[in-house]
């Protein structure tokens, strides 16, 4: 009996395995790309036991759970554009995975993250009390600081101490100012329903979100500096939102525009430096060491959790705008796997 079924077993498995050969080779393709630690959904109350009184309040993954409930079809999308993200990125550290378009080693070739500079237009959507509340003067540093941060120009970048100092990555976008569009509201504020993306609600519709940065400037509340929706968001809530007292150059610790470089990182995919998690919660880049914790106020370097420093002068941490000064390489990779062609930023640089 035993030998019976022993030789049906072997029958079975020879079976199986004849019928999943063309298969098998895609699984083991496809095997090559771990995405074992993705998550979307985070701990809230991880945030708030790593939350000092001094850190900035940006709302992004707050709203993302929330999309996340809302729109069941959100998390597979999210999910695929992170497959061919660390698909991009695997093929960029192959042999011959050099230049615009990387070789996967046989068969079609891996598209690699997208090689050269980038210009994003942005339209700016303001809403205020007054017309002019929210002043040129306003607009003009905002751009100014956004493509300082992104082309490696902070003039505080040469403060990175020697551990981070070689992963300091010029991000090469470029942010233009396209259209400003400006409605009188006495909405006194508009938390983050995203209720100003909306004309309905009072708000200002997004313009064409395909081929632009859409930006909306309001009053947020609840001392809540900004949000922005991840890729893979529907199209008529996607951009970045700013608080008017925390857009371009105006006063106080967050008062140098970088809440705009910080929410444009999530626009461009990227998660918070620590991962909105524990230590072994990763933010998807390979060289920003883990931490367990968000960092406010201007931190002394060496600030070590999960036993090593802390990347507290990276934008996606949450210290004040003097004291964030650098994006990594990683985390440039990160952002332009999303404009290789079918990427969902892919519409910006015509691929
Ligand atoms: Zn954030």
């Amino acid at each position: 009996m035993k030998k019976i079924i022993l030789f049906l077993a072997i029958a079975l498995i020879g079976f199986v395995a004849c019928q999943d050969s063309t298969e098998d080779v895609l699984v083991e393709q496809q095997s090559k790309i771990d995405m074992s630690n993705f998550y979307a959904f985070t701990d809230e109350g991880t945030d708030l036991l790593s939350k000092s009184s001094n850190s900035r309040n940006c709302q992004s993954m707050k709203v993302l759970n929330r999309q996340l409930n809302e729109n069941p079809g959100l998390f597979k999308k999210m999910y695929d554009i992170e497959y061919n993200t660390r698909k991009a990125i695997a093929a960029k550290g192959k042999p011959g995975g050099g230049g615009g378009n990387g070789n996967g080693g046989g068969g079609t070739p891996d598209p690699v993250p997208y090689v050269g500079a980038i210009t994003i237009p942005v339209i700016i959507n303001i809403l205020e009390d007054n017309a002019g509340d929210v002043t040129q003067a306003q607009i003009n540093s905002q751009l100014a600081i956004l493509n300082e941060d992104f082309n490696n120009n902070n003039p505080n970048t040469g403060n990175a101490p020697a551990e981070f100092a070689g992963l300091v990555s010029d991000v090469n976008i470029t942010f233009t100012l396209a259209v400003v569009n400006r409605k009188i509201s006495t909405k006194s504020t508009w938390g983050t329903s995203n209720a100003m993306k909306d004309v309905g609600q009072g708000g200002i519709d997004a313009t064409d979100p395909s081929t632009y940065l859409n930006l909306w400037v309001c009053n947020i509340g609840g001392g809540i500096l900004g949000y922005a929706q991840f890729p893979g968001g529907a199209a008529a809530t996607d951009g970045v939102v700013i608080g008017n007292d925390y857009f371009g150059e105006t006063s106080g610790v967050y008062g140098d525009g970088r809440t705009a470089t910080h929410e444009v990182g999530h626009w461009l995919n990227l998660r918070h430096i620590w991962g909105d998690g524990r230590c072994r919660q990763d933010d998807f880049v390979a060289d920003t060491p883990s931490s367990d914790r968000s960092n406010g106020g201007c931190p002394t370097y060496p600030l070590v959790h999960c036993k090593s420093a802390d990347m507290t002068m990276n934008y996606m941490d949450y210290v004040y705008d003097d004291c964030m000064y650098m994006f990594t390489d990683g985390q440039n990779d990160r952002m332009r796997a999303l404009f290789v062609a079918g990427g969902a930023k892919a519409s910006f640089v015509g691929n």
